[in-house]
């Protein structure tokens, strides 16, 4: 089955990939021609997947799904959340955001911290969503050399909150991450929905 994941990010794009296995070819967007930047300016990260995902329907009307994550610090009261991609403002980029969130966190010493993801999936234009969480600690110095975005800088507890994502596998971070979680919903509906059309 072909399938559309609106994402220009070729970590996440490898992450889906080795989630869905063999039976989903990824398409992305550029493959249909949709080169500009899709918009996501809503206040909540199930709104920002919701917009993604129904711009590329809207363009391409086949099967297709878009993630957004957000990272939320408790001692932050939730930032950077739903703008974590833009935290240090606009232009900047993932060096920067972790640069600013280690600021903010000097001298604290409750660090924890979660990623939440969430996927929106269009097969017959209702979205339907999965939500993926991972608990973990802002560590105080960026370790490791693996990953994207905050990974040098979010260590998980499923590895005692000793290990940056940026430290772990590609195949170990998949399987406890925001992402993977959400991903293996997303994979387990799909199943079902091709078994019933089987049927
Ligand atoms: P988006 O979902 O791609 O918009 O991501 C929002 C922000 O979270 C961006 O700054 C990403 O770099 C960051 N982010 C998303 N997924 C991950 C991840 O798996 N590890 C670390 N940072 C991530």
């Amino acid at each position: 089955m072909e399938i559309i994941f609106a994402t220009g990010n070729r970590h996440k794009l490898q992450e889906a990939q080795q989630i869905l296995g063999n039976n989903y070819t990824l398409k992305t967007p550029a493959d249909f021609g949709i080169t500009e930047e899709i918009p996501e300016d809503a206040d909540t990260i199930e709104g920002n997947a919701i917009q993604k995902v129904q711009y590329i329907w809207n363009k391409v009307h086949m099967p297709c799904f878009a993630d957004d994550t957000g990272l939320f610090v408790d001692a932050l009261g939730g930032a950077p959340g739903v703008i974590s991609a833009r935290y240090a403002g606009e232009g900047k980029n993932a060096q920067d955001n972790m640069v600013k969130l280690l600021n903010e966190m000097d001298g604290k010493t409750e660090r924890k911290a979660c990623f939440r993801c969430v996927i929106a999936l269009i097969i017959d234009s209702e979205p339907t969503l999965f939500e993926g969480k991972v608990d973990g600690t802002i560590t105080c110095a960026p370790s490791g050399n693996g990953g994207f975005g905050y990974d040098p800088i979010f260590a998980p507890e499923k590895y005692g909150g000793k290990l940056t994502f940026s430290k772990l596998t590609a195949s170990q971070k998949n399987e406890i991450s925001h992402r993977g979680d959400a991903m293996r919903k997303l994979a387990q509906f799909l199943k079902e929905i091709c078994t019933d059309t089987i049927k």
